[in-house]
């Protein structure tokens, strides 16, 4: 593969346009080339069989296809099945499909490791290597889609952008990339189905809010105790919870959006009801809601599952502020599903 192509899936359908129509073109061979790209998930200009041999010939000396090949899966007991996707310069990332009674929920990935080095993570033990792209992340999200299909006899239901990476870390193209998947003219997702979490880029939030963005945001809180919440998450070293505050009732005030907030329980570190009350204490600013997450311990760390006694009076105090919360149990434990798990393990 020549990598000094640009990945044709990195151009916008109306830059695409212009350029054929720069080309000598004519507009419906625009339409068409988009139509193979974006809705029929073409991963080469030989399969575009509407197009004239010598127009792929010359598209194919200009573009490439940065495709993402999945090189390995993984099914659970419970459904979920696990992928794990290669980039053409052999970068490995995964995505995630969760099935329940009447969807599938994809979780995917936006970086290549993560630079955020959240102590629970594994992910964060990969370190970093770099961005997706918008092409790539477009890419993995059609992977996905027809696997679904395929596996489960139904396309997508819903998107979380909670794999690996830290997707306001790689804005504009996590943002071009779900622009493209709501498209009309491709997978036509609309964004309420669509779920972007963060460790808490305050400035980045504000960005989100000022491109008034219609898709959905979650904050992964973990602590909202600085002192515990620097430890766990490197991150609040340099925007701290009143920062984030102050990010997220910007965000709110803007969008007029209900902020998820994302609550791993860690045993013996952030399951106290102290901790329980700093965290009704920081929520409070803005309508929210609250998803309690069980721990999914993985080879080699520190960290434990907290006792159900604790996890129950940990959300009956949460119960008891009137604040609306879920827990989601941990789902493919049999296959290392959490992020970064099966990447580290096929390192
Ligand atoms: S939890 Fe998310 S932000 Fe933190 S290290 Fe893992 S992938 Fe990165």
């Amino acid at each position: 593969m020549d990598f000094d192509l640009k990945d044709i899936r990195q151009l916008s359908m109306s830059e695409l346009e212009s350029f054929l129509v720069g080309m000598g073109e004519k507009k419906f061979r625009a339409t068409q080339l988009c139509e193979w790209i974006w809705k029929k998930g073409a991963e080469s200009f030989e399969e575009m069989s509407n197009i004239p041999k010598p127009l792929r010939d010359k598209l194919s000396e200009i573009f490439r296809f940065a495709n993402v090949a999945c090189v390995y899966s993984v099914a659970s007991v419970d459904g979920t099945c696990k992928f794990l996707f290669e980039t053409a310069d052999c970068c490995r990332f995964e995505g995630v499909l969760i099935p329940s009674a009447d969807r599938v929920t994809a979780c995917i990935s936006t970086q290549v490791g993560c630079q955020m080095g959240c102590a629970f993570c594994a992910t964060g033990q990969l370190g970093f290597k770099r961005n997706l792209t918008s092409g790539e992340i477009f890419h993995q999200v059609f992977s996905l889609n027809r696997l679904s299909s395929e596996i489960f006899g139904f396309p997508l239901s819903n998107i979380v952008i909670m794999g690996m990476g830290e997707p306001l870390m790689n804005y504009e193209n996590t943002l071009a990339a779900i622009n493209m998947i709501c498209s009309s003219n491709s997978m036509g997702m609309s964004p309420q189905r669509i779920t972007m979490s963060t460790c808490g880029i305050a400035p980045q939030i504000k960005r989100l809010a000022d491109d008034a963005i219609r898709f959905n945001l979650s904050i992964s809180l973990h602590s909202a105790i600085d002192s515990k919440r620097n430890e766990i998450m490197p991150i609040n070293r340099k925007y701290n919870l009143a920062l984030l505050s102050d990010a997220i009732q910007y965000f709110h005030a803007k969008t007029g959006s209900r902020i998820t907030y994302e609550y791993l329980m860690l045993g013996g570190v952030n399951d106290s009801i102290d901790d329980a009350r700093a965290l009704t204490e920081f929520t409070k600013v803005s309508p929210c809601k609250i998803n309690i997450i069980e721990y999914n311990p993985h080879p080699g760390d520190t960290f434990r599952r907290t006792n159900s006694d604790s996890l129950e009076k940990f959300i009956r105090h949460i119960e008891s502020c009137n604040i609306v919360v879920t827990i989601r149990k941990s789902k493919g434990l049999d296959i290392a599903a959490a992020c970064g798990q099966l990447a580290n393990m096929k390192k």
